[in-house]
């Protein structure tokens, strides 16, 4: 095929620049047949990438092209250099932190949704976009098994969600006009107090931090021996802090925490939450996607009675990143700590409620059409399709706790609700809590230089925990028992390495 070349500089003053239509075409089709590799030939690639710190940086050239560059050089690239920098995430080998899948029409979602390029900021900038969102989000409430009415909104991410969620839960508090008066040099103004687990992702702290609540506005509730907020603690803070004039405003319990995916007792939160005039925001942004298995809707016990909701269908719902509902119970209330509307952006619709401009519910104003992938990935899939996915990473996962409880020399350190594995390497006789974790920290540093699986660490009671998170589209038993495997041998040579020190 004959080379193209890219318009030089004066040809690009005289037209658009812009690639040719046929030259998209031609280009396009190579990506998607390269996109079909990858994925095809997935299990090839070291899943963490091995290249030293900086090296990336030096093999790119320093100064910007001051000239076009002809595609064919920029692809090249990308495989040749790029590539080796990646950490493989949409591969089955993938089982650090949250695994999570970028699927077929999630890709294809969200190709269109480049080419199309709308920014949904109000309804009339982009109808269907503004629309769509209504109707996937009301679609996967209803795969939640949750109750009408419930409004949602895409975010990129749940730390954003979080933010909104306690920004709205501020302003639900009467008479302190946060938003006209803000919060420093009030003497009137209380402290706010927002609770959360000592197992919360540290996203609720970040928000509180942004929100210039202050980290002391924070209060981490202690864990039961299953790693949920104990609920009965939780009281007695409320009660300590009214007692010594803290406002309390809003408690975040988790339903799938970070480290080992434990489900906070919502419904005796929500029971709090109400006696005390409390927001309650609900974080179940891995786990909640597991609920479309409606064996599961019993995970979001008491979520009706959230007044907010997160759940990140681009963690377990095969949507590519980024995807982040925030679903609320009082849209009005979000919309009050957000709203404001300059005389650019007023418009008929603006006036009624007939239809939302999206730009209301936070602090961004331009909007990505988000809601096509997400449309086009439960449409692919239907609920029945994603929840056979989700039952049979369940599934793994219970293997792989099977093998743990089986074989002597392993532990396992929490229970497994979901398909998130925590455990350590535990030799008979090797008790020396020091040794351990240098063990275990040897041996899943051995797995993920061996390329094949990636894996990452948590600390729980002090003791370092090697997670296995289940959660790729494409992990299937064969990775399991390959990991198994890989996991046995590590722990026999580095047993020895530990021992002969
Ligand atoms: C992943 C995760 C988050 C953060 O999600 P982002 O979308 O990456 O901001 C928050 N809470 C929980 C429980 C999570 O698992």
């Amino acid at each position: 095929m004959e080379e193209s070349r890219p318009l030089d500089v004066a040809q690009q003053l005289t037209s658009t620049g812009d690639m040719d239509p046929e030259d998209l075409r031609r280009y396009g089709h190579q990506i998607v047949d390269w996109i079909a590799d990858y994925l095809k030939n997935s299990r090839q690639y070291p899943v963490l990438s091995q290249i030293t710190p900086g090296s990336i940086r030096l093999a790119l050239p320093a100064k910007p092209p001051e000239q076009p560059e002809p595609m064919e050089q920029i692809l090249a690239d990308f495989e040749q250099t790029l590539m080796p920098g990646l950490t493989h995430w949409n591969v089955p080998g993938f089982m650090a932190y949250f695994a999570i899948t970028s699927s077929g029409p999630g890709i294809l979602g969200e190709m269109l949704s480049s080419a199309l390029n709308v920014n949904a900021m109000l309804w009339r900038t982009s109808p269907a976009a503004t629309e769509l969102e209504q109707v996937a989000l009301d679609w996967l409430r209803q795969m939640l098994g949750l109750p009408k009415p419930l409004f949602g909104v895409i975010n990129d991410t749940a730390s954003t969600g979080v933010l909104y969620a306690l920004a709205a839960a501020r302003e639900a508090i009467p008479d302190l006009a946060i938003r006209q008066k803000g919060m420093a040099g009030r003497p009137e103004l209380p402290r706010l107090r927002c609770y959360t687990s000592e197992q919360a992702h540290s996203s609720v702290e970040k928000a509180i931090i942004t929100l210039g609540i202050g980290q002391e506005g924070l209060r981490k509730i202690p864990t039961d021996s299953e790693f949920r907020m104990d609920v009965a603690a939780l009281e007695r803070a409320i009660e300590e802090d009214l007692a010594a004039g803290w406002r309390p405003f809003a408690v975040v319990p988790t339903i799938g925490t970070t480290s080992t995916t434990s489900i906070d007792p919502v419904p005796a939160v929500a029971d709090i939450c109400e006696r005390y005039g409390l927001w309650l925001h609900v974080d179940a942004s891995y786990a909640g996607s597991a609920a479309v298995n409606p064996d599961l809707h019993w995970i979001l016990a008491g979520c009706e009675r959230a007044d907010s909701l997160i759940v990140n269908p681009h963690k377990w719902l095969f949507v590519p990143i980024d995807c982040s509902v925030l679903y609320t119970r009082k849209p009005d209330v979000v919309k009050a700590a957000f709203s404001l509307i300059p005389e650019y952006l007023r418009n008929a619709e603006s006036q009624g409620d007939e239809v939302p401009n999206l730009m209301d519910y936070g602090n961004a104003l331009g909007r990505r059409f988000r809601s096509l992938k997400l449309w086009m990935v439960l449409r692919y899939f239907g609920q029945e399709g994603l929840a056979a996915r989700i039952r049979e990473h369940l599934r793994l996962a219970q293997l792989v706790v099977k093998w743990v409880k089986e074989t002597p020399g392993f532990e396992l350190l929490a229970p497994t609700p979901f398909s998130t594995v925590c455990f350590r390497v535990h030799p008979q006789g090797l008790d020396d809590e020091a040794k351990l974790d240098a063990l275990n920290e040897r041996v899943m540093n051995r797995v993920n230089e061996a390329g094949h699986f990636f894996l990452s660490h948590t600390k729980l009671h002090d003791k370092y925990t090697i997670r296995i998170a289940i959660g790729n589209l494409h992990t299937n038993e064969q990775d399991i028992r390959a990991l198994w495997a890989e996991l046995q041998n590590y722990a026999q040579s580095e047993l020895k390495v530990i021992t002969s020190a």
